[in-house]
Order: structure tokens, then sequence, then C-alpha cells
């Protein structure tokens, strides 16, 4: 047996073959020629085949899926063949350049003009990219990029995943994920405990581990071990039994001694959104309205926008919605908002301040959001993401009167935001504290980067600081405003007892964390939840702080979170 500790950020023990996903195509160098031994015909017929074979093979997977999936397969599998493509290639074949940077330049070439003839055309400019590294793979004789396909379940390990892999990772085929990079707050974490598969990020070496080794994934003590014996064996056999008491939720999140604190979902959409009311989560705290436009090119229009907001909306008649205007930016580019060349991303025109440089964009999702409103039964807020300062946060709440959202919010995940709640409180009528930035601008740590993981972690004394704040803040003389937090923390069982204890109001998180959190939830006493509050405030570490309250917390190991 070998072992790889890594950073536990989902629960679950399993036992499965792993499945690595294939590194990202390299660029073949600018002007690279044909070999001397190739000749022109030579090089422009692999190029054939290698399209062919592209083609047949995306083919055959839509074949094998369903909906969405199997139309976006398809109209992929189309452009593997496309005429302009593979003329285009051939041209510089014939003139002497090798057919990798042959087919390259000419991708390039037509997703530029797909992409200048705007709308739907523009929507296939990345599927031609798509395409063309996997011909470009398909010609070096390397695995294809992207998730691999696989007829059975497998342990997904990749360096890190970004929120466009969700697409295509079929949560039937995936039996948990483990990323040699990575930290608990990147999006691999957040895609992991959505789906409910175990997850370890922050796992150096595992990477190294060839395709088809069998491996144990333990998601919340974070260790992956190559090769298990009996014992895991037996552990992994009794955890599944454990996880099937955990899968519903169908109650309201309280305290042992009635103090109730709702518990509500994150989601991305409208189907998320009705897979979240069906695990019984009590309404929206977190509607991540970019992660409907991930793919786009262009501004979807105020009546598209309008319609994806409703299905969410609709999914939560009578109860509270809580949805985020566009978060743009860093970890999430939308190229109509983003600039994709700025040295810091996490520190540049991100989230709200995309409002400096692109006006327009958010006045009409504010208008899009106020016709969704009027057609449907919800009780919308709406908040602003990376606010930092009280004019921010009153500009964000006239824009949203304008445009007749009565709830305006805003997210605390900036620290200057948090320093400052009592003001920024005076403007706005609710917070939601997006622990995920907020540790990453209070620890200087950049989220998606596994090396700094033991630093990017809510458990951290300063960011729990940063949280009472807030709430102190939201209950200054003059008002007393709603303070949720939405951000992962509010999904680790523990943390959430913790958050409980320093005065939110609401938790907010993957809807399949639901159960778990009003298990242990409903262990404990509001005094006592600020007793363990108190403790983590006072330990030196992070990891003292979460190893001291998860000591006065036994029905951890018994539920095996
Ligand atoms: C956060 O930062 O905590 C948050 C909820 O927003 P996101 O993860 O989408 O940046
Ligand atoms: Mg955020």
């Amino acid at each position: 047996m070998q072992n790889f500790p890594g950073v536990g950020v989902s629960p679950g023990r399993i036992i499965g073959t792993i499945r690595q996903m294939p590194k990202p195509i390299s660029e073949p160098p600018a002007g690279e020629q044909l070999a001397p031994d190739t000749t022109a015909e030579e090089a422009t017929a692999a190029l054939k085949a290698a399209s062919q074979a592209v083609h047949d093979e995306l083919k055959e997977r839509a074949a094998h899926a369903v909906g969405d999936g199997k139309a976006v397969l398809e109209a992929t599998a189309l452009m593997a063949k496309d005429t302009m493509l593979i003329k285009g290639a051939a041209k510089l074949v014939a003139r002497g350049t090798s057919a990798e940077r042959a087919i390259w330049e000419s991708g390039s070439s037509v997703s530029e003009m797909l992409h200048n003839l705007g709308g739907y055309m523009a929507e296939r400019a990345t599927d031609v990219l798509d395409v063309r590294a996997r011909i470009v793979a398909e010609l070096r004789g390397v695995p294809a990029p992207g998730i691999p396909a696989s007829s059975t379940p497998f342990v997904l390990v990749a360096e890190d995943l970004a929120p466009a892999d969700t697409a295509t990772l079929d949560p039937n085929k995936v039996l948990a994920l483990v990323t040699a990079g990575g930290g608990p707050q990147s999006h691999t974490a957040i895609i992991a405990r959505s789906l409910g598969l175990p997850a370890v990020v922050a796992a150096v070496g595992v990477d190294e581990l060839p395709d088809g080794t069998e491996v144990y994934v333990d998601g919340a003590a974070g260790l992956i071990t190559a090769e298990p014996d009996e014992s895991l064996r037996a552990t992994a056999e009794a955890w599944a039994a454990t996880a099937s008491l955990l899968a519903e939720f169908t109650g309201t999140g309280t305290t042992a001694d009635g103090h109730e604190v709702p518990l509500l979902a994150n989601v991305g959409g409208g189907k998320d959104a009705e897979a979240a009311a069906k695990l019984g989560a009590q309404g929206v705290g977190l509607f991540r309205t970019e992660f409907c436009f991930l793919e786009r090119d262009t501004e979807p229009s105020v009546e598209e926008q309008a319609a994806a907001y409703k299905s969410v909306f609709d999914a939560f008649p009578g109860k509270k919605v809580v949805l985020r205007t566009l978060d743009a930016g860093a970890d999430k580019p939308l190229p109509f908002l983003t600039d994709s060349t700025e040295p810091n991303p996490a520190l540049g025109v991100r989230g709200y301040r995309t409002d400096f440089t692109t006006p327009g964009v958010l006045d009409r999702q504010l208008e899009a959001i106020a016709l969704a409103q009027q057609q449907s039964e919800a009780d919308v807020w709406v908040m602003a993401p990376m606010i930092s300062t009280a004019e921010e946060a009153s500009r964000f709440a006239s824009m949203c009167a304008d445009a007749g959202i009565k709830t305006p919010g805003v997210m605390v995940e900036v620290p200057s935001a948090a320093l400052t709640a009592e003001s920024i409180l005076r403007e706005v009528a609710f917070a939601s504290l997006g622990t995920n930035d907020l540790t990453q601008y209070a620890m200087a740590a950049d989220r998606q980067l596994g090396p700094l993981a033991n630093l990017n972690t809510p458990w951290q004394p300063a960011v729990l600081r940063l949280v009472g704040l807030t709430v102190e803040g939201s209950r200054a003389e003059g008002h007393n405003k709603p303070v949720g937090v939405c951000g992962e923390a509010a999904a680790d069982p523990a943390l959430a007892v913790v958050l409980t204890g320093l005065g939110v109001s609401t938790l907010s998180m993957t809807a399949r964390s639901l159960a778990a959190v009003a298990a242990v939830l409903k262990t404990v006493t509001l005094s006592d939840a600020q007793e363990l509050a108190k403790l983590a405030l006072s330990a030196p570490s992070a990891t003292e702080a979460r190893a001291w309250v998860r000591e006065k917390l036994p029905v951890l190991e018994e539920l095996g979170l």
C-alpha cells in the first residue's frame, strides 16, 4: 500500500480504479515544418485520417449520450470534418507546414471567423478549438483532452478541474475526484460536493499513478491509498451503509434547542434548483448566474437571461431565492466581460467591478431578473459579488431600486467588506459571506493552488474573525440585517456549527451536503455552538481550530463525516 495524503474536501470512503485526466494539448511550435521524410500528400492523408478518427469517436460517444450532452457531441463530431477547417489545414500543409501546426492555425482562423459572426455561430467557436486539440492529440498518438470516456465507473484523477469540465462529467461514471493540485475552495471541490462525490485535493504524486491502479479514497480524512488491503475494503463497505442513512433531508435546519438556521442550496441553473428542491433545500442561498453562461462568447439577451432565472425561481415558489449577479473573472472568465490578459485576474476587474469597464451588462441583467421575478412566485433577493466599499453597495442598491428589485444585498468576500460591514449594511438589506474568496483574500493565497491548501481553509482563525466582525456589523445600532454564509465553509458540518455560533442566520451549500449539516446541527444547542465558535477563534492555527472543534462533535466520526 502507498499513501498519498491530501486535503479532504467532500466526504465518502470508496474503492475504485483510476483514470488520469489527459494533460492539455500544447500548441505545436509556430513555423513548424513537415518532417524531412514526410511528403505533403502523406501529411494531408494523416490529417484527414485523424479528423475522421475524431469524428468517429465523438459520434460513438453521442450514440450513448442523452439530451443536451448528445446534441453537443453530435455537433462537435460534425465540426471535426468541417470542410473549411480541413481544407484550410491542407493548404498550409501543401506549403510545407507540419500537419499539427496546420490544423492548429486553421482552427484559429475558423474559430475567429465564427466568433466575428456573433450569435449562435460565435457559440461554436470554442467547439472548433476543442476539435482542433483532439485532432492534434490523434496526430501525436496521445489521449484526447477532456474527461476520459469509459464504460465502467472510475476514480477521476486530474491536476485540477475547471467549471466547464462539469459539462462532460458523467456522475454515474465517476466514483470520486482526486487532484494533485487545487485547494479546498477550488472548483474541483465545489463540483465534487455538488455531485455528492468523495474528493481529495492537493494530493501530491497521484497524477503519476498509472491508469487502472486500484485506490481507496477517504474524502473526509483527505487520504488516497494505492493497492488497498482488506481492512480498507471493509471500511469502504461500512461507509456505503452509513451513506444511505444521510441520503435525505426533508426538514428544517435547527439546533437541539430549536434555534432555526434555514439550510439553503447553492445552484447554477434550473436543473440544479429542481434537484435541490427534491433534496429538501429550504430555498436558494446562492444562484451563481454566471454558471448559466460559461460557454458564451457574447452577452445573452434579456429574454434569454429571464428564462434561465425563471427556471430557478420556479423550483422554489413562495421560498427565498438569493440570486447573485454575474461573477465573471479569475477562475470563471466570461469573454464578453473579462480581459484574459490581466496579470492578476483574482485582483482584477471581476464580479461587480466589470460594471466599471463594461457598463450596461449589469443593468440589463437586473432588468432580466425583474422580468423573471414578475413571472414567478419566488421571494427574490439579489446580491452583487466582490463588493469592497459602502459606496459600491449604495450604488448597487440604487441600480436594483431603478430596476424594481426590492431586496438588494452584497456578498462579503473581500476583507474590506467584512471590516466595514456596519456601513455597508446600512446601504443594503442583507449580506452573504463568500468564505471561498474571503479566505483567498484574507490569506493572500490563490484558491486554485494546491501548495497553498493549508493556508486556504476557512478554519483559519483570521477568517473566522472576519465572519464574526461581519455579524457584529450587521447588528450595529440602527439596523439588524441578516447575514448568511454561501461559501463552501457552510457545507462542512463542523464548521457549520461554528458559523451558527458566530451568529450567521442562514447556511447555503450544495444540496448534497444538506443532510449531513442538518444531522450534525441538531446535536448541539445554540450555546454549545457559541462555545465551539469561541474555541475555534481562540485556536492558534487552522489545524488546531478544526481538530479542537471536531473532537467535541463525536457525531462526525459516527457518521463518517
Ligand atoms: C465565495 O467566494 O465564497 C463564493 C460563494 O463565490 P464563488 O465560489 O462563486 O466565488
Ligand atoms: Mg466568490
